[in-house]
């Protein structure tokens, strides 16, 4: 591969040392909304499941892209779920991944509750959705019954425990949500665990930050468990060659009746006694959700699969989950004197994990960092754009956590099916807030195929079609990651493999096929859609998009004889795929 810079760039290309012995006054920390806190009730609500609640995810655990919103209760394929309290079905969904097939039940309190990955819901429930699939055709619906068609009762059974939409086996994601909308922590409101022990510590990390709170590197400091089980670092004074710092923390929580990696419910740090940083678990705006990649060490997750909480804010992190304090986490060390740091971690139950050290401030320890060499620099309070050759980009004010030094490069890649430079804009470990707009010129795109062009994005091992349509001579989409960018084209129609289908289906209760295509999809490129017909006739076939399966269940619909069976399956640039095969019944 041939590297070219483009011309204007070259000046830009700067080496920058950042040496940071510096002692400024602590820039004012970001303004965080000051959120009055809603209390909830804790005896309203009982637990959706029989016979305990066994976790295996909490509220506020790290997920990509999001704090999780919900309990994951731990349970078999077919158990019964109950409503939480009185009231009534206030949204069904059906979905091929995300939350699977779920309910929300309203309640006279203006709280809310969700069921998701159900199995299936009980019997008056599941023929209300089947009737309204059949009428419109789809298996995705969200639907609205009348408020008093479903009224229920607290504890009466809604559905069934399953393991549908995006679900990594059978659970039950159960929610909380406040008259607000917020997802309020479930075992905030009376929601019983068996939990007496403490979350664990792993792995400490120190970061380096410049005056305006912004990450220079990090470091890490192994930590180490006495036969009591305390946990400590090795010698109780850490030097560190900085005069301001934040600290990470690898933490978990267990509770006592799975053995299961579970997310704290708080982080807090302490400088010399005083509260300088906390993070809680208690409620989350869906709105703010994806602040999570502030707070966490965002290119250690990426790079190693590694959740850091981070015991400090960037400056664009405007999350509501945040104690207001002076510094924000950002920690200014003194040469003369150790400042004591406790790190204090929280499960919701109470039980706590503290780990103290000091520190102090060595210039002899003094750090050096080398940045990559950059030819942007885009500050994280602005909007940001970019137009050259051949490339366009504009980054919308808030999409960034930290000013950035955006390294820019394009490539003239030979390949066969790219019809466009390579576009390397900055890297894929910086994480992006807002989605933002991203245009391409073709270079050599034969005019056949425009209508089949789409932006990839080609970060690794097979590229994503982020979708695309054309303005003028531009090929424009809306994404969320930085990364490497190129035009290419999908011509390739989906391929439907038969998984339970004969000549002979007298004996099946049920018809499978695979669903496959050649990219998978992300910025504005649609997913499959399919359809599925017997005699010419729509039926309902379920896509479990987490399986890449269609599968139809054989009702009356369906009588004795011979029938004629149609799968179609359009992608994203209308390549259709269809099977077609006929079946005794
Ligand atoms: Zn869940």
């Amino acid at each position: 591969m041939q590297k070219i810079l483009f011309p204007l760039l070259l000046g830009a290309s700067i080496a920058c040392f950042a040496l940071w012995a510096f002692d400024k006054p602590e820039r004012a920390a970001a303004a965080l909304p000051m959120l009055e806190k809603e209390t909830h009730p804790t005896d309203y609500f009982m637990p959706p499941v029989a016979g305990g609640i066994h976790l295996t995810g909490t509220c506020g655990e790290l997920r990509p892209n999001h704090y999780h919103a919900g309990l994951d209760i731990d349970g078999v394929t077919g158990n019964a779920i109950f409503a939480a309290a009185d009231g009534y079905i206030e949204t069904i969904k059906v979905q091929a991944n995300g939350y699977g097939n779920v309910l929300y039940v309203s309640h006279p309190n203006g709280y809310k509750t969700l069921y998701a990955h159900l199995d299936r819901f009980t019997s008056d429930i599941q023929q209300f959705v089947k009737n309204s699939q059949y009428e419109r055709e789809r298996f995705e619906v969200e639907l609205k019954p009348p408020d008093g068609l479903f009224k229920v009762k607290k504890g009466q059974q809604i559905g069934y425990l399953g393991n549908t939409g995006s679900s990594g086996g059978p659970h039950l994601h159960f929610e909380i949500r406040s008259p607000s909308g917020k997802a309020v922590n479930p075992l905030l409101c009376g929601i019983p665990v068996l939990d007496n022990i403490a979350p664990d510590l792993r792995d400490m990390k120190v970061y380096f930050l410049n005056d305006h709170r912004e990450v220079l590197g990090s470091k890490a400091f192994s930590l180490q468990k006495d036969k009591k089980g305390n946990i400590g670092l090795e010698g109780d004074t850490v030097r560190i060659g900085g005069a301001r710092v934040g600290f990470g923390v690898k933490t978990y929580d267990r509770s006592n009746t799975r053995r299961n990696d579970n997310g704290v419910y708080s982080v807090a740090l302490f400088a010399d006694d005083q509260l300088a940083f906390k993070w809680t678990a208690d409620e989350f705006d869906f709105d703010d959700s994806r602040y999570l990649n502030a707070h966490i060490d965002y290119a250690t997750r990426q790079r190693y699969g590694a959740w850091f909480h981070r015991c400090f804010t960037l400056p664009g992190d405007f999350s509501g989950n945040y104690t207001r304090t002076e510094t924000m986490g950002a920690i200014s060390l003194r040469m003369d004197k150790p400042t004591k740091i406790t790190l204090k971690i929280s499960d919701a139950t109470g039980n706590t994990r503290k780990l103290n050290f000091w520190a102090l401030r060595d210039e002899s320890a003094t750090e050096t960092f080398l940045s990559a060499p950059y030819q942007f620099l885009f500050p994280f309070d602005g909007e940001n754009h970019l137009d050259l050759e051949g490339f366009s980009m504009t980054l919308p004010k808030g999409a960034l956590y930290e000013t950035i030094q955006l390294q820019y490069v394009a490539d003239d890649d030979k390949s066969n099916d790219v019809f466009s430079s390579m576009h390397h804009l900055h890297d894929e470990r910086t994480p992006v807030h807002k989605s933002f707009d991203l245009k391409i010129m073709p270079t050599r795109l034969p005019a056949a195929l425009r209508s089949k062009a789409v932006i990839a994005n080609c970060n690794s091992g097979k590229p994503d079609n982020c979708g695309g349509t054309w303005q003028g001579e531009w090929l424009s989409t809306r994404i969320r990651t930085f990364g490497d960018f190129c035009i290419m084209a999908d011509t390739v129609a989906p391929k439907i493999t038969p998984v339970v289908f004969a000549a002979d289906m007298r004996r099946k209760n049920t018809m499978a096929f695979r669903i496959l295509d050649n990219f998978a999809v992300a910025g504005t490129a649609d997913n499959l859609r399919y359809r599925g017909t017997i005699d010419g006739q729509w039926v309902l076939f379920e896509y479990d998009k987490k399986r890449n399966r269609l599968s139809y269940e054989f009702d009356e619909r369906v009588g004795k004889g011979e029938h004629t069976l149609r799968i179609f399956v359009r992608d994203d640039r209308g390549n259709e795929g269809v099977f077609q095969g006929k079946f005794l019944r």
